[in-house]
């Protein structure tokens, strides 16, 4: 797009000119963002009267009462700043030796940088951020911490997709995918979790290391958290055989029926859960004092 040099000696800019003008402009501590139209080099550009101006060139004008024959130079590098303070008058080289020499990057290619205004989708306070045109654009989130809330709340948002939540009494019963001993599963960072355990930490937090997550209402597939309590290994037992909940033995004299076994059934199945659940057999040799091969062959079992 061609910008012409604006006559205001013979064409003076009305009171509606240049209201139109300071409403594209969003002023911050340092620097004047333009927020109206951009040229592809990143420079404000605003249409008064049939003709393109630079925006940065205007406000110059209408602070300083004159407008310059020169070359505009941006002191900040921010090419869609209109803040006079930051623009000096030179030519074109001028520029160039007074970026090189306050050791300032020259961003060389034009159309780079640009300074927007967003709001932040978690908290909605407003912030600026620097963009260019060619890298796509982030989802506008304020801060490190505003990106980790809100991409809680999209993974919560999905798991409880697979939920029907409309009784909040009765049980939550996962309708993805099942894992054979009845608990529900989900691919969470390219690894399969247990969705009742899933469900527990988004709602109460992480499970500290070690405790089990019980079902008050013994359905291995519900997640509705108020069915959900935490607990040791022994009141996770306690638990089962209260209920009367028993694992058979697949073949043979296998797990507990074997007089020489260390694991009672209900621990092995344990050991399944939580190598599903990610735990390496390493992790779990140690958590239950046996050797790597043994975890391995229960899991295998
Ligand atoms: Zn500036
Ligand atoms: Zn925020
Ligand atoms: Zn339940």
């Amino acid at each position: 797009m061609k910008t012409t040099s604006y006559d205001f000696a013979t064409n003076p800019l009305t009171e509606t000119d240049q209201q139109r003008f300071w409403a594209k402009v969003q002023k911050t501590n340092t620097c004047w963002l333009w927020v109206g139209a951009c040229m592809m080099n990143g420079y404000g550009l605003l249409t008064i009267h049939g003709k393109n101006m630079l925006a940065h060139r205007m406000a110059y004008y209408l602070i300083n009462g004159v407008m310059t024959e020169k070359y505009l130079c941006h002191s900040c590098d921010v090419r869609n700043c209109v803040n006079p303070a930051h623009l000096t008058p030179g030519t074109q080289h001028d520029n160039m030796k007074n970026i090189y020499q306050s050791g300032r990057k020259w961003h060389g290619k034009p159309s780079d940088e640009q300074k927007v205004q967003r709001t932040c989708l978690n908290c909605s306070s407003i912030f600026m951020r620097t963009v260019t045109i060619h890298r796509k654009e982030l989802e506008p989130l304020c801060s490190p911490n505003c990106r980790k809330e809100w991409n809680r709340r999209d993974i919560a948002e999905q798991f409880w997709s697979h939920v029907d939540r409309s009784n909040p009494d009765s049980c939550w019963n996962w309708q993805g995918r099942l894992h054979r001993n009845g608990y529900g599963q989900i691919g969470f960072r390219s690894r399969d979790r247990l969705a009742h355990r899933f469900a527990w930490r988004l709602v109460y937090g992480n499970i500290p290391p070690g405790l089990h997550i019980l079902h008050s209402c013994d359905n291995p597939s519900c997640v509705n958290p108020t069915h959900l309590s935490i607990g040791t290994r022994s009141e996770n037992m306690q638990d089962a055989s209260r209920k009367g909940r028993t694992y058979a033995p697949m073949r043979g004299l296998k797990g507990e029926l074997n007089p020489f076994s260390k694991l009672t059934n209900l621990q092995r199945q344990e050991i399944r859960d939580r190598h599903a659940q990610g735990e390496s057999y390493g992790m779990l040799a140690k958590a239950y004092g046996l050797g790597k091969t043994t975890i391995a062959r229960i899991i295998k079992s």
